[in-house]
C-alpha cells in the first residue's frame, strides 16, 4: 500500500473551507502551505481548519522564486509568515507542534535545481530533475552564490524550529533538498488545468489520473510519497482535487496524519 502526505499549496482560496470539508468527509488529512500574502480576509477558516486538525504550513509571505529575491527579501518573507501562523494557531488555541514550510515553486534559493550536483549519481540528477521539470520547468544547476543563499536560508528555517516532512526513503530527495523545508516526490500536475495554462499543456483530469496510476499506484518501493496538489479556487481545478483524491482513496492509497508522527 502507498503510504503518502497529501501536500496542498498556493491556500487559501475561496475554496479552501470547501476543500477542508470534502477532506473530513473522506478522512484525508492533509497539510495546507499558506501563502501571507493570501491569509488576511480568510484568518478565521485557517482557525477553523487548524481546531479540525489540518496542518498550516508556511508558503513564505511572497509568492515569489526566492533565488529572485534578495537575501533580506527571503529572510523577511519567511519571518513574517512565519508570525502570521504563530497568531493563527494562537488564535486556534492549538500548539504548534509541526512547523512545516514549501517554498514559492520549490525554489530554496537555487532556481530551477535545489542543489549542487556535487555527490549526486546520474540517476539522482534525473530524479530530481523529473520533479523539479513537473514544478519549474527545465533544470539549471545553481552558482555557489545561490547555494550559499540556500544554506543562510536553510538555518533560519532551522532557527525558527522548522522541519522536513519525515520518512522519504529517496536518496535523490533526501540529498538533494534541504533538510528544514518540506519538498515533494510527486507533482500531480493539476496546475496544468488552470485556464491560462490549458493551452500550452493540453491536459485533462483523464490525463492527471493515468499519472497516479503510473507513478503512484504502480509503486513497488517502501518510501513515503509527498505528493503536490494546489488550491486556487478555479473550478475545473477544484473539481479534479476531490475526483483525484477521492480516486486515490478508493485505490488504497494510505494518507498519512503529519500530527500523528512523532
Ligand atoms: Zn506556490
Amino acid at each position: 500500500m502507498v503510504k503518502a502526505y497529501l501536500t496542498i499549496d498556493d491556500s487559501p482560496s475561496s475554496d479552501f473551507l470547501g476543500k477542508v470539508n470534502f477532506l473530513s468527509s473522506i478522512r484525508v488529512p492533509a497539510v495546507f502551505f499558506c501563502r501571507g500574502d493570501l491569509i488576511e480576509g480568510r484568518r478565521d477558516e485557517l482557525i477553523e481548519a487548524i481546531q479540525r486538525g489540518f496542518i498550516i504550513g508556511s508558503h513564505s509571505y511572497i509568492h515569489k522564486r526566492h533565488s529572485l529575491l534578495s537575501l533580506e527579501e527571503c529572510l523577511d518573507s519567511i519571518r513574517r509568515n512565519d508570525e502570521i501562523l504563530e497568531e493563527l494557531y494562537l488564535g486556534a488555541g492549538v500548539k504548534r507542534r509541526k512547523k512545516v514550510f514549501r517554498f514559492p515553486y520549490l525554489d530554496n534559493g537555487c532556481g530551477s535545481f535545489p542543489s549542487s550536483k556535487e555527490g549526486l549519481s546520474i540517476e539522482e540528477i534525473r530524479w530530481l530533475e523529473k520533479v523539479m521539470k513537473d514544478v519549474v520547468g527545465e533544470s539549471k544547476f545553481p552558482d555557489i552564490e545561490q547555494i550559499s543563499k540556500k544554506e543562510v536560508l536553510q538555518n533560519e528555517l532551522k532557527v525558527l524550529g522548522y522541519k522536513g516532512i519525515p520518512g522519504v526513503n529517496i536518496s535523490a530527495y533526501n540529498k538533494g533538498f534541504g533538510s528544514f523545508d518540506s519538498n515533494i516526490t510527486y507533482c500531480s500536475n493539476d496546475w496544468h488545468l488552470v485556464l491560462r495554462h490549458q493551452k500550452t499543456y493540453q491536459e485533462t483530469v483523464k490525463d492527471l489520473k493515468r499519472k497516479i496510476e503510473e507513478e503512484i499506484l504502480s509503486l513497488k518501493d517502501l518510501s513515503v510519497q509527498i505528493m503536490l496538489f494546489h488550491d486556487y479556487g478555479e473550478k475545473i481545478v477544484d473539481e479534479a482535487f476531490r475526483f483525484l483524491i477521492s480516486f486515490m482513496k478508493e485505490e488504497g492509497v494510505d494518507f498519512l496524519d503529519l500530527n500523528r508522527i512523532s
